[in-house]
């Protein structure tokens, strides 16, 4: 899904060489095609609304042109990006961080549920570009202490997500600190209809990308089994002992859930980590980085932890529980 179609050459950019330096040795031989679509516009300053399935690149498609665009010489905040949740501040900031490797740039990641004497301390030293949760970094700038005057480029990632009632209201709010000369890009798989109407009031003749033939789910062989709630654990039992498990991803609809399954399935013998919103952060932090290396085979969790995750090693998604819509069955699938 990340092959180029227009044959375009990252040297077409025009970028600073440390990034593309950085771009190379992160392995990225030519852009995607959201990719394609969507840096060289970022880099003439439009508005972006961009549409384009999970794992297409997304990411790299606005860290670029924002690591292109930051001023190393002016140690200000200049690009905010926010996600929903806080692993997936953790993995942007980390793509950041590789892709920007040989540039002078300053990341730093914010997010709920750490401490905010921590994140006080640290923009003392220089930031360019923050990566964080909306309500974290709306909380700095209310203090007076995350200065977002020279904050040009405001990336929203999941923005159907971060549109929704729980995050919208400090979106807007943010907004306000921005200067009236900022751009803004969202990117998602999946735009409802409500995003039009926040399009509409906030984003400036916004070019749109639309790279969505259909909610697809190429690649990925999906598969149902019927069976009654006492009969799921034996059920996933016998998936377990039939299926070329690399690593599995479980879903459950409940914190409480969450933990009864885990508990079964290392009863049943198989190693399992859980993670879910009641946990504490660094607890948290410390599973999803370690499920990510390899340390354990399966995963439950709850709801919480399907936008924009990527792990290459997993190859078994399996919903223990029947998502809420399709829309949640198509992010923790793809
Ligand atoms: P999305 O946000 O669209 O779901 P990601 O940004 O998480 O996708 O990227 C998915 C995977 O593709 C990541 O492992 C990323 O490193 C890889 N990737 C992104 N761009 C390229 C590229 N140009 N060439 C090769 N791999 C890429
Ligand atoms: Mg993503």
């Amino acid at each position: 899904d990340v092959t180029a179609t227009k044959g375009n050459e990252f040297e077409d950019y025009f970028l600073k060489r440390e990034l593309l330096m950085g771009i190379y040795e992160k392995g990225f031989e030519r852009p995607s095609p959201i990719q394609e679509e969507s840096i060289p516009i970022a880099l003439t300053g439009s508005d972006i609304l961009a549409r384009a399935k999970n794992g297409t690149g997304k990411t790299a498609a606005f860290c670029i042109p924002a690591l292109e665009k930051i001023d190393q010489d002016n140690n200000a905040i200049q690009a905010v990006i926010l996600v929903p949740t806080r692993e997936l501040a953790l993995q942007t900031s980390q793509v950041c961080k590789e892709l920007g490797k040989h540039l002078e740039i300053q990341v730093m990641v914010t997010t709920g549920g750490t401490s905010l004497k921590d994140d006080i301390m640290r923009l003392y030293q220089p930031v360019h570009l923050l990566v964080g949760t909306p309500g974290r970094i709306l909380d700095l700038a209310k203090r007076g202490i995350c200065i977002l005057r020279d904050c040009s480029i405001l990336v929203m990632d999941e923005a159907d997500k971060l549109l929704s009632p729980e995050f919208q209201p400090s979106i807007e709010q943010l907004i306000r600190f921005l200067p009236t000369n900022r751009q803004i890009l969202m990117f998602s798989a999946t735009f409802p209809v409500t995003v039009k109407d926040f399009k509409d009031r906030y984003l400036r003749k916004p070019y749109i990308i639309n790279l969505m033939d259909e909610l697809t789910l190429k690649g990925i062989t999906q598969y149902y089994a019927f069976v009654e709630e006492r009969q799921k654990v034996h059920c996933l039992n016998t998936l377990f002992s039939k299926l070329q498990i690399n690593q599995s991803i479980i879903f459950c609809n409940s914190v409480n859930r969450v933990e009864l399954l885990a508990k079964k399935i290392t009863e049943l013998g198989y190693s399992c980590f859980y993670i879910h919103a009641k946990m504490l952060q660094d607890h948290r932090n410390r599973v999803f980085h370690d499920f990510r290396n390899g340390a354990c085979r399966n995963l439950v969790c709850t709801d919480l932890f399907t936008r924009g995750i990527d792990i290459q090693a997993v190859n078994v998604v399996i919903n223990f529980d029947f998502p809420k819509n399709s829309e949640t069955y198509l992010h923790r699938v793809s």
